[in-house]
């Protein structure tokens, strides 16, 4: 008899808790619902399925943001093989003839499949992709849209500059240029079934600075802010749609890696982005796409220089800034262990410089004007 009761009330401890067992995350049952109210959109990751398929299947589902403008939110990870490097944000903005890819994705396969999920939603093509930044998680497709939709690509001249080893001045191929692109991270990373296919294309266009265009309908800012997440990157403002699209210079929900980037470059990212007028921005990595967006990485970015400094104003041997500037309100934050101690030495390394040189510090404002 008294087992009896134990096992019941084992059974009924157990019914109880099981919304906080299994409630870790929202669950969000009709992902392409949420949109324009001001509330954050939480989009719910689902698991691509694996296995034999001849092509990996990236399971995409479009999220609107604004009345013109879609995103495919990827994890919240580093790019594995098990996430075929859907690990970051891209969009479609949607004009009067033709869709606009902001960022590509991980590979021709992601963009494929992206590109069909939205002739779901309109069927156009794709004649104009717009690329923020270097990071090969964000523009591994564009030689699907250039080989299948003829588009033109807009872009950082980085990207041909450092991987295809394009003149650094004239941004055009010389007599250096490398024969065979070399292999990214998400090439040798992924399974063959999610990479085949992608090749690094070249972008057909690039700006020395923000330049204001508007393309099949659509009015828009390619902002410059130069050095800041990586060695150039670009946002993109749709002033008509109060959308900002920023990729990597704002993550959320995560802490972002700086590995590439600078502290005082990224402040000023953050900047030009407030100075904006938006009700939606959509980070590179993060779910977050109100308002408070972009509160995350300014706390971040503010709190690593000014703790950063500190450390630096009182002497703490290089060996162990990292302990002492532990940035704790990102403790729980994803990624938190494996990028935070990186950031914080190479900020480290950044702004003891930054401290020594004035000199410095002015030319590389008078670079960003
Ligand atoms: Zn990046």
């Amino acid at each position: 008899m008294k087992i009896k009761i134990i096992i019941l009330l084992s059974i009924v401890a157990f019914v109880i808790s099981m919304p906080f067992i299994f409630n870790k995350s929202v669950t969000i049952t009709d992902p392409h619902k949420l949109d324009a109210d001001d509330n954050f959109i939480v989009y719910e990751w689902v698991e691509p399925r694996t296995g034999t398929n001849k092509e990996w299947d990236y399971n995409l589902k479009p999220v609107q943001v604004s009345d013109r403008v879609w995103c495919f939110f990827g994890a919240m990870e580093m790019p594995t093989k098990e996430n075929a490097g859907d690990m970051s944000n891209s969009c479609y903005i949607k004009g009067k003839d033709s869709w606009i890819a902001w960022d590509s994705g991980p590979s021709y396969i992601f963009a494929k499949q992206a590109h069909a999920a939205m002739k779901k939603i309109a069927d156009l093509p794709v004649k104009t992709v717009i690329v923020s930044h270097e990071h090969d998680d964000h523009w591994l497709g564009n030689n699907y849209y250039k080989e299948t939709q003829g588009a033109i690509v807009y872009g950082p001249k980085s990207v041909n500059v450092n991987y295809l080893g394009y003149d650094e001045h004239t941004g055009k191929p010389n007599e250096n240029t490398r024969d065979v692109p070399p292999q990214t991270r998400m090439i040798r990373a992924l399974y063959q079934n999610a990479i085949r296919g992608t090749k690094l294309a070249a972008v057909d266009e690039s700006f020395d600075k923000t330049t204001e265009f508007t393309l099949h309908g659509i009015k828009m800012e390619y902002v410059k802010v130069g050095y800041a997440h990586s060695e150039e990157d670009w946002f993109l403002y749709l002033p008509e749609d109060k959308v900002v699209l920023v990729a990597d210079v704002v993550m959320n929900g995560r802490v972002t890696s700086n590995r590439d980037g600078i502290v005082v470059g990224q402040l000023n990212a953050l900047k030009a982005i407030k100075a904006r007028d938006w009700n939606h921005l959509v980070p590179g990595h993060g779910f977050i796409t109100d308002k408070t967006a972009d509160d995350e990485s300014i706390q971040y970015f503010t709190l690593l220089k000014d703790r950063v400094l500190e450390g630096i104003e009182e002497e703490i041997h290089p060996d162990f800034i990292t302990k002492h500037v532990t940035l704790e309100e990102f403790r729980n934050k994803e990624l938190y262990y494996l990028l935070s101690p990186g950031n914080v030495f190479r900020s480290y390394e950044e702004l003891e410089m930054y401290e020594g040189d004035e000199e410095d510090e002015k030319e590389e404002e008078e670079e960003k004007e």
